[in-house]
């Protein structure tokens, strides 16, 4: 898809390992003219500055903002409301704001009053991402060939749409478009679910008498391994991501806490038909998730 539409100033609202690596991507396909990013803390803005991800990097959200005609919001999505608030004060009439949270319905809810009428909001989540946070552990060639989701309303400006679209295909994604409250409860099950399993069973295994949790880290095979490895991806954001996600993450939890048991039942009574038709049907999900 192309678009007729030149972006002259983006600005990143946050620049953690996702808008960092969409920086990096976009810098190289010269999907813009000049560039800037808003963070907090002033070790981020320094490692911004060193990396050379932006032409201006600053802590200062109006002067990050100012003549920007695509906004791409990436902060923990607890942090939307304040960011939302003040910036939209700010915001120049025709801009476009999209954003790249992992929960849409409730987040989306939680901003819609501080977008002015001429404004344009196109809520997208790219499905890519590592456990590492921070604009250093951003990299080329994160999003290739992932699905990005984008969630607008029903009334969006076609063209906006499409400028949003054609930023995901340009860095390799494909694109979908679906209903916030129909992505969080897709999303339940995809993804913040088996975080829930990671962080439960680590959880389990720090709780451990001490002798046994030293042979457990010693000898953990790569399926424990990676466990770890999620339950290692950044609180803050995990925090966020389930309390948004409340309501479809409780809806699937209950359906997986059903199928647990009947796990538990079936390894209880020795039911070598149950596990068998089971492991036999997971791995074909495997294979068919593969091809
Ligand atoms: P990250 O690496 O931890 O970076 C977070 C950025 O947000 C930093 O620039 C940080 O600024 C800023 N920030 C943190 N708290 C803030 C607050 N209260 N107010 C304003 N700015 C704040 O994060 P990320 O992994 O890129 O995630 C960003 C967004 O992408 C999240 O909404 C997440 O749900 C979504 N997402 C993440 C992944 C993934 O795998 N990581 C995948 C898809 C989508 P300072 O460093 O200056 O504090």
């Amino acid at each position: 898809m192309k678009t007729n539409k030149k972006i002259k100033k983006i600005a990143f609202i946050g620049m953690g390992l996702i808008n960092s690596s969409l920086a990096r991507d976009l810098k190289i396909k010269k999907f813009y003219l000049s560039s800037s990013a808003y963070s907090r803390r002033l070790s981020t803005i320094n490692k911004i500055k060193k990396l050379k991800l932006v032409d201006l990097a600053s802590s200062n959200l109006e002067k990050v903002i100012i003549e920007a005609d695509m906004v791409v919001v990436g902060i923990p999505v607890a942090a939307y409301k304040e960011v939302f608030k003040k910036m939209c004060s700010k915001i120049k009439p025709g801009t476009i704001i999209t954003d790249v949270g992992s929960v849409k319905k409730e987040v989306i809810h939680s901003v819609k009053k501080y977008i002015p009428k001429n404004v344009d909001f196109v809520p997208g989540h790219p499905i890519a991402g590592t456990e590492k946070s921070g604009p250093e552990s951003g990299f080329v060639g994160l999003f290739k060939n992932g699905w990005c989701i984008l969630t607008p309303n029903k009334n969006i400006n076609r063209d906006s749409l499409k400028v949003i679209k054609y930023m995901w295909e340009l860095v390799g994604m494909r694109v979908d478009i679906m209903d916030p409250k129909y992505h969080d409860e897709v999303l339940a099950i995809t993804s913040h679910i088996p975080h829930i399993i990671a962080y439960s069973i680590v959880g389990t295994i720090a709780n451990l008498q001490t002798t046994l949790k030293k042979e457990v880290i010693k000898y953990a095979a790569s399926g424990f391994r990676d466990f770890t490895r999620i339950a290692a991806s950044d609180p803050i954001m995990w925090r966020d991501i389930i309390l948004y996600n409340k309501k479809s993450i409780l809806k699937m939890l209950y359906l997986f806490k059903k199928d647990l048991l009947k796990l538990e039942h079936a390894i209880e009574n020795k039911d070598h038909k149950f596990l068998l038709n089971l492991f036999t049907k997971t791995r074909k999900i495997r294979k068919d998730i593969i091809k």
